[in-house]
């Protein structure tokens, strides 16, 4: 099997400045991911011919715009897949009750939105417990896709938070355990604890390199340009399926009104037309490897398959 699920998780911008310790932004910029990135992201499929598994976060579709954007993606055949209700980052630390409701009214507003109820599930921020997947065995969730066994970017995110800091604001982001970097990189049934393998509940780890474990999504292939980019997607051929994880954001930039972020996030400050040149590249390079493009839901179908 030579498969790659493509997905985008639709953070919106005020995620980022919560990120970053700064106070939520009030103009047009604050809605930048599903009122310009969408679209930039549905054109970018259908010129390359692939689809696209987009998870949404349920308290987003409160706009009707963009209830709107998400009904036309699922309409275009996209799979649309739950990010939980509010994308709070201390996600993880809820009680048990909260955690339920979080995946179950993200899911409920994503049925709101296109009229069907999605299948899988990503926390937010990369963690993730066993008390979730035990509340998603429970409901019913048929993949989870949140755990990223990457070493680069575990020591990378918490040096951030140390950072943000050190500057007086206060990040809301968590770091999961650092066990996590031990779990399997290829789709796995969770056991107990999640990073070992069990029967339980079908995890679809997000892409790392083979050897070293470097971080395959949106990020560092739209920070590295097209030339580093496929040199990462090789990093990951013979990998049965390959899930590259992207956010919104990856095909923004400050000149789309997010300059208020220049200071912070290196990634906005690459032209968009480059970043969407480096995520071409990667899919170029796949397919030249004989991969196939499928939505998350159907690469998990698949890799479940192989592990029965
Ligand atoms: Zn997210």
């Amino acid at each position: 099997m030579r498969l790659c699920a493509v997905s985008v998780d639709l953070d919106e911008i005020p995620n980022y400045f919560a990120i970053h310790g700064l106070p939520a932004p009030t103009g047009p910029e604050a809605s930048l991911v599903y009122d310009v990135a969408v679209d930039r992201l549905s054109e970018l499929a259908s010129d390359l011919g692939i689809p696209l598994t987009l998870f949404a976060i349920g308290a987003d579709l409160e706009r009707k715009e963009a209830a709107g954007k998400l009904h036309a993606a699922r309409a275009a055949g996209f799979e649309i897949a739950n990010h939980s209700l509010d994308h709070r980052y201390d996600f993880v630390r809820l009680g048990r009750g909260e955690i339920r409701r979080q995946v179950v009214e993200g899911a409920d507003a994503i049925e709101r939105a296109t009229g069907e109820r999605p299948v899988g599930f990503r926390a937010p921020g990369y963690t993730i417990s066993d008390v979730v997947f035990e509340v998603l065995a429970e409901l019913g969730v048929a993949y989870d896709s949140s755990v990223f066994p990457c070493p680069a970017y575990w020591a990378a995110k918490t040096a951030a938070i140390g950072l943000i800091s050190v500057r007086g604001r206060t990040s809301r982001s968590i770091v999961d355990t650092p066990a996590v970097l031990t779990a399997p990189t290829r789709p796995y049934r969770v056991g107990s604890p999640y990073w070992k393998r069990g029967d339980g509940l079908l995890e679809v780890p997000v892409q790392v390199t083979r050897g070293a474990r470097l971080p395959f999504f949106g990020t560092s292939v739209t920070l590295g340009g097209p030339r580093l980019a496929r040199g990462l997607a090789r990093m990951c051929i013979g990998e049965p399926l390959v899930n590259l994880e992207l956010h919104g954001i990856d095909v923004l930039d400050v000149h789309d009104g997010l300059e208020a972020l220049r200071p912070h996030q290196h990634d906005v400050r690459v032209a968009r037309d480059r970043k969407l040149e480096a995520l071409r590249a990667v899919v170029e390079e796949l397919r030249g490897a004989g991969y196939g493009f499928v939505t998350l839901r159907e690469g998990a179908e698949q890799a479940a398959r192989g592990l029965a």
